[in-house]
C-alpha cells in the first residue's frame, strides 16, 4: 500500500500511466530499432516521429534542431561544448570574442560544472562568472548589462528548481540585444516545460535543455533545443541517430513516454489548469501557516511556478521537518543539501541573501502536474498533524504546552551537542554548554514548557551565553551574578564528593548538579542523587565534560555516563567499555526471526517525538512485531534511558529503529560501547521496513 503524499516533483516525477503504457507498449510489441529499413523498424519509427513533431510544435522549435537525449545533464554538456568549440574556432581565427561564461548565481550545479569542464578540456582560457540574482532570485539585469559585453556564453535557467522563481527572460533577452553582445545564450528549461509557455523560435535563445523526469516522463530521456544558425557539436558521435547529432540506438520507451506527456499537453486535457495549481499551493501555504506559526516562504508567489513552496520555521530544522514530515509520508525535500550531520545553507536562498536561518532552515514543497484534489486535502490533513506533533513536542514556542518535559536531553547529536537538565516538577532546567546555532531551540523548550532556568553553565571559561539569556527573556535572571563559567556566584548547597571534595552544588528536582575542576580552565559538571550532604561516586548518573573521555576517579564509577558537549567521534556518550561487535544490524527480513527467537526483545524507536506522533501507520508494516509494543526513546534522551537500562538486566535485547537506520545504528553502538551486548539496529530503517 501507498500511502505516500509525494510534494518532491521537481526532483522528480511519477509517470504518467498513459505514458507507461506506450513504454511498454514499445518494449513489448513496438521493439522495433527506428534505424531498421522493415516493417518492425518502421512502426517504431512512426512513434519517434510522432514525439518530435509533438515537441516540436509545443515548444515552438520553429526550423531549430530539436534532439532527444538522456536528459537535461547531457542537454546543458552538449549546449556548452558546442558554445565553446565555436569560441576555440574564433580564437583561433584571431577573431574577438567574449571572455567571460556568465551564469545565473542560482542555476542547477550541472551547469556551472559543465562550463568549468568544457572550459578546462578544451583549454578555451575563459572566466567563469556567477550573475548575481535580487532578494526574489531574479536575475540582476544591470549586472548583466555590465558583464554582456565581455561574454562568450550566458545561462540562464528558465524557472529555478529550489524556488520555483520564473526568469524574466524577456528582460535578459532585451539587455543581451542592447549590449550587442555576441554572447550564446543557454536557458535550462527543465522546470518550466509543461508549466511556462514557450515559444523557442520567436526569441533570441539558443540551447534549450529539457529532461522527461520533471514531467511525468520516465527518467533517462530529456530533449534539446538549438536555435536554426547556433553553433553546434554532436556531443556522442556514432551511428549517426537524430540526423548524425546525437548517435546511438534511440531510448524508445522513453520517447514513446515523452511523446504520450507531450501530447497530453498539447491537448490541455490532462493536467490541471494554472489557476488550480495556484489554488493547490495556496491551500497547502494556509495549511502550513496554520499548522507551523511563523512560517516564513522564501519564494514570492506572484513570481515562481505555481507548483513550488519554499519556507522555514523558526526554531525548527530543516532536518527536523524533514524527519516529521516523512513521518507522515508527506514527501519535501530540504530546500539545501541537507548532509547526514549538518543542514548545509541552500545556495540558492544564499544567493537572493536570505539570512542563514532560512537558508539552512529550508523545505521545498513541490507537487507534479498529476496531483489532485484529494492529494492535497490529504496533504493539508497531514501538515496539521505534523504542526500538532511538533507543538506537543514543544518544538514551535507558541503556546505553554500542557506536557511538560523531563529529565535529560542532547541537542544536537552530531559533533557538538547542548545538554538541558530538565525538571517538569519544578518546572526548572540548567543548560550546559549552548550551542549558538541552538539558542532558538533552547528558547523554545523553555518557553514552550515555561520553564525557569537555574543556571547556563560551560565546560569552559569565558563561554559567552549573552544571546542565549538575552533570548530567554524573563525565564533567566541575567542580573544575577556568576562565575567565568556561568556558575551561580550564590550557589546554596555545599555537597561533599567522593574524594572528599566539598563543592558547590545546585539541586534540580530530586538531583544535584555539582560543579568540579577538571584541568586548566576546563570544569565538569556532575549529576546525581545526593546522600545527605554527599553526593557518593555512585550516585553520580551522569559527568559532564567537554569532551567526554576524562576520567574522574573517586568521583564517578564505571556506570557513570560520560556526557562530550564536543562530540567529534559521534559517541552520543561514553563509559568504560570500548568494544562493538559486528552483529549489530538486523534487516527487516530476519527482523521477524530475532523477534520470534527473542521473545523479551524491546523494540525501540529512537526517532525523536514528533516523529513518532506524526507518524502514518503501519510505521513497521510487513514485520511480524508480535503484540510487542514500540517504545519511544528518541535519540536526545538515550543516555538517560541508557543509564537505566545498564542497571537493569544487560542480557535483554534491545532493538532499535529509526527512519533510515543512521540513528539506531549510533544507538545500538553506544549501547554496546557501554557494555549491553544485546543491542541492535534495524538496518534501513523504517523506510525500507514500511
Ligand atoms: N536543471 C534543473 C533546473 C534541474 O532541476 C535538473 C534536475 O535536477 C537538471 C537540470 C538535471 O536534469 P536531469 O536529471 O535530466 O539530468
Amino acid at each position: 500500500m501507498n500511502n505516500d503524499i509525494y510534494l518532491d516533483g521537481n526532483a522528480t516525477t511519477c509517470v504518467l500511466p498513459a505514458a507507461a503504457l506506450a513504454a511498454a507498449d514499445i518494449m513489448g510489441q513496438r521493439y522495433g530499432n527506428p534505424s531498421s529499413a522493415h516493417g518492425t523498424g518502421l512502426r517504431a519509427k512512426v512513434v519517434l516521429d510522432q514525439a518530435r513533431q509533438c515537441a516540436v510544435r509545443l515548444l515552438g522549435v520553429g526550423d531549430g534542431r530539436l534532439m532527444f537525449n538522456s536528459g537535461a545533464t547531457e542537454g546543458i554538456q552538449t549546449a556548452v561544448l558546442s558554445a565553446l568549440v565555436a569560441v576555440r574556432e574564433r580564437q583561433a581565427r584571431g577573431e574577438p570574442v567574449g571572455k567571460l561564461l556568465v551564469y545565473g548565481a542560482t542555476e542547477h550545479k550541472a551547469v556551472p560544472e559543465a562550463l568549468a569542464h568544457w572550459n578546462r578540456l578544451l583549454g578555451a582560457g575563459l572566466t567563469l562568472t556567477a550573475l548575481p540574482v535580487d532578494a526574489d532570485g531574479r536575475h540582476d539585469l544591470a549586472a548583466l548589462r555590465t558583464l554582456a559585453p565581455d561574454a562568450a556564453m550566458v545561462c540562464t535557467m528558465a524557472a529555478n528548481n529550489e524556488t520555483g522563481v520564473i526568469s524574466d527572460l524577456d528582460g535578459i533577452a532585451g539587455v543581451l540585444a542592447a549590449s550587442g553582445t555576441g554572447a550564446l545564450w543557454m536557458v535550462d528549461c527543465v522546470q518550466a516545460l509543461g508549466k511556462l509557455e514557450l515559444n523557442l523560435a520567436a526569441t533570441r535563445i539558443d540551447y534549450a535543455p529539457f529532461s522527461g523526469h520533471k514531467l511525468h516522463a520516465p527518467k533517462g530521456i530529456g530533449m534539446l533545443y538549438v536555435r536554426a544558425g547556433a553553433p553546434f557539436t554532436p556531443l556522442v558521435m556514432g551511428g549517426g541517430q537524430e540526423t548524425g547529432q546525437r548517435s546511438g540506438t534511440e531510448n524508445m520507451a522513453g520517447i514513446a513516454a515523452l511523446g504520450v506527456v507531450l501530447a497530453a499537453l498539447e491537448r490541455g486535457d490532462t493536467f490541471p489548469s494554472h489557476a488550480q495549481l495556484h489554488g493547490y499551493r495556496a491551500r497547502l501555504a494556509d495549511a502550513l501557516r496554520a499548522a507551523l506559526p511563523g512560517t516564513v516562504f522564501n519564494n514570492a508567489f506572484d513570481k515562481s511556478l505555481p507548483t513550488t513552496l519554499n519556507f522555514a520555521v523558526p526554531g525548527v530544522s530543516s532536518r527536523e521537518l524533514m524527519d516529521v514530515f516523512d513521518a507522515a509520508r508527506v514527501r519535501v525535500s530540504a530546500g539545501s543539501a541537507c548532509s547526514a550531520s549538518k543542514a548545509a545553507p541552500s545556495y540558492v536562498l544564499d544567493a537572493m541573501g536570505l539570512p542563514l536561518w532560512r537558508s539552512a532552515g529550508a523545505i521545498r514543497m513541490s507537487f507534479g502536474a498529476m496531483v489532485d484534489d484529494a492529494t492535497i486535502a490529504t496533504a493539508c490533513e497531514r501538515i496539521a498533524h505534523c504542526g500538532a506533533a511538533l507543538r506537543a513536542a514543544g518544538m514551535i514556542a507558541d503556546q505553554p504546552s500542557a506536557e511538560p518535559d523531563d529529565g535529560l536531553r542532547q541537542l544536537g547529536t552530531e559533533g557538538e551537542c547542548s545538554w538541558l537538565v530538565l525538571d517538569a516538577a519544578s518546572r526548572s532546567c540548567i543548560v550546559i554548554d549552548p550551542l549558538p546555532a541552538q539558542t532558538a531551540r533552547i528558547t523554545a523548550i523553555v518557553r514552550g514548557h515555561n520553564y525557569r532556568v537555574q543556571a547556563i553553565v560551560a565546560t569552559t571559561a569565558h563561554a559567552d551565553h549573552g544571546a542565549l539569556a538575552h533570548a530567554l527573556g524573563a525565564h533567566f535572571d541575567a542580573a544575577a551574578p556568576t562565575d567565568g563559567y556561568g556558575w551561580p556566584a550564590l550557589t546554596a548547597h555545599r555537597l561533599v564528593l567522593g574524594n572528599g571534595a566539598e563543592v558547590a552544588a545546585i539541586a534540580i528536582g530530586s538531583q544535584v548538579l555539582a560543579q568540579v575542576t577538571a584541568g586548566e580552565g576546563a570544569r565538569a559538571y556532575l549529576l546525581g542523587i545526593k546522600d545527605g550532604a554527599s553526593l557518593p561516586a555512585d550516585m553520580v548518573r551522569f559527568a559532564f565534560t567537554a569532551h567526554g573521555d576524562l576520567a574522574l576517579p573517586a568521583l564517578t564509577t564505571g556506570q557513570t555516563l560520560l556526557c562530550p558537549t564536543r562530540d567529534a567521534r559521534n559517541l552520543l556518550c561514553a563509559g568504560p567499555l570500548a568494544a562493538v561487535a559486528a552483529d549489530l544490524q538486523l534487516d527487516s527480513s530476519t527482523l521477524a526471526a530475532f523477534l520470534d527467537s527473542h521473545p523479551d526483545a524491546v523494540l525501540i524507536d529512537v526517532r525523536e517525538p514528533y516523529e513518532f506522533a506524526a507518524t502514518v501507520p503501519p510505521a513497521l508494516a510487513g514485520v511480524a512485531t508480535g503484540n510487542r509494543a514500540v517504545q519511544s526513546v528518541p535519540l536526545s534522551r538515550l543516555v538517560e534511558h541508557a543509564s537505566l537500562w545498564l542497571r537493569g538486566n544487560t542480557h535483554q535485547p534491545l532493538v532499535f529503529v529509526c527512519r533510515s537506520g543512521n540513528r539506531s545504528m549510533k544507538a545500538a553502538q553506544c549501547l554496546r560501547r557501554l557494555g549491553h551486548p544485546g543491542s541492535y539496529s534495524l538496518a534501513g530503517g523504517l523506510a525500507l521496513a514500511a
